[in-house]
């Protein structure tokens, strides 16, 4: 037994953060916003949906690779009714595994080993692994912080491109700073693809869940910068969109040669998945426009709550124009370890949250950055605030 049983590729990546801090909030009873997951269920029309798929023996066998006919044209209708993209449901739509799998898949079949991929750091915990697995090499860009808002460096990552870069993992809006790339942040990343010979993966799962500004797929930037339409592969899921985490039904958009590709390394990692859930996302996503500005608000005003009672207790808000997630940074409170802090949160004010430095390479750019929740009841998130004030606020 001399040699470690998990593989070099993967001995970095033991257990997440995740597994730690749950644990840690199941043990001391606290609050725990530290995973981005809501504390109710989504549109109860879409639960029904799915029950009655199951009912109806509609997806209880494998279901076609690609994904149900049904959720690849509902996919191909919300690109163009929200971002004016077009996509043939038959060629240029992939239903997968959530957007894990996507991300996966979509590494598996693009890289070489030794391939270098570009990806904004602080990252996604499944980047890491998913460039590993697919023995790629990383090169981590920075976002930081300037007057308020996570910002990404131009210079700095057309100077990151180098003859092995094969692609740009793109996440916008961006979990865990809450950052929403800008019209000229996206422009220059295409116009650097399209000048590079670059391909572009972007994870846009936080698509409708943008509170400032606007979400602008990458995709859409293809009259602008023509061959970028061939570049890009976008990827969303219904997890967040519909509160559904748990169904994990995700899809890829793209160019068909793209689509076949991932394709290639998707139907040997699951084949399919989630048949009956299929049928329940077309509908969620056929849902009226309401639907989708109300969860808008719903999350805007849950931000609000949290982000009010953060600053109150002293804590640096970086105020995120979308997503989930809060950054803060606890170096105002005489914190000097993000890590440390969050482990002893729990048992300082019942309350978790994860420390950014497990997103980074280079986590001296996050000693102090520490991640809150705010996809929870707006009274679970009161409460979080109320004993984030009355255990640092001077
Ligand atoms: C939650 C999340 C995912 C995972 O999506 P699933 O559909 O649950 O697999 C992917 N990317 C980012 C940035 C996320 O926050």
């Amino acid at each position: 037994m001399g040699r470690p049983l998990l593989n070099r590729r993967l001995a970095e990546f033991g257990t997440t953060i995740f597994a730690e801090m749950s644990a840690l909030a199941q043990r001391t009873g606290a609050i725990n916003l530290g995973q981005g997951f809501p504390d109710t269920d989504g549109p109860e029309e879409i639960r029904e949906a799915a029950v009655r798929a199951l009912r109806d023996g509609r997806g209880n066998q494998y279901p076609p690779g690609p994904g149900v006919p049904e959720l690849r044209q509902a996919v191909a209708d919300h690109q163009r009714r929200f971002h004016g993209l077009t996509y043939d449901p038959d060629t240029e739509v992939l239903v997968t595994a959530g957007a894990t799998e996507a991300i996966a898949a979509t590494l598996l079949a693009l890289l070489e080993p030794g391939d270098e991929v570009i990806a904004l750091e602080p990252y996604y915990d499944s980047y890491a692994a998913g460039v590993a697995m697919a023995g790629g090499r990383r090169v981590p860009v920075t976002l930081r912080p300037h007057e308020g808002r996570f910002r990404l460096d131009l210079d700095e990552l057309r100077a990151a491109v180098t003859p092995r870069t094969r692609l740009i993992l793109l996440n916008t809006p961006h979990n865990p700073t809450g950052t929403v790339l800008t019209r000229d942040e996206l422009a220059a990343i295409a116009e650097l693809a399209c000048e590079r010979d670059l391909l572009v993966v972007t994870d846009e799962v936080y698509e409708h869940l943008v509170f400032d500004g606007e979400h602008l797929p990458l995709a859409g930037f293809g009259d602008r910068f023509p061959g970028l339409r061939d570049r890009v592969v976008t990827i969303s899921s219904a997890g967040k969109t519909f509160s559904y985490t748990g169904w994990k039904v995700g899809w890829v958009t793209a160019a068909p040669a793209l689509v076949s590709a991932v394709r290639s390394a998707k139907q040997y990692l699951t084949y399919v998945s989630a048949g009956p859930f299929q049928y329940a996302v077309a509908e969620a996503l056929a849902l009226p426009d309401a639907y989708f500005t109300d969860l808008r608000a719903d999350l805007r005003h849950k931000r609000d709550i949290l982000a009010e009672g953060l600053r109150t207790a002293g804590f640096e808000v970086y105020q995120p124009a979308g997503t989930y997630f809060i950054t803060t940074d606890v170096a105002p409170l005489g914190e000097k370890d993000a890590y440390d802090f969050c482990r002893a949160l729990p048992e300082r004010c019942g309350v978790v949250a994860v420390p950014n430095s497990v997103f980074y390479d280079n986590p001296d750019a996050a000693r102090t950055h520490v991640r809150f929740a705010f996809c929870k009841r707006a009274e679970v998130l009161t409460e979080a605030a109320t004993r984030l004030r009355t255990a640092f606020a001077r």
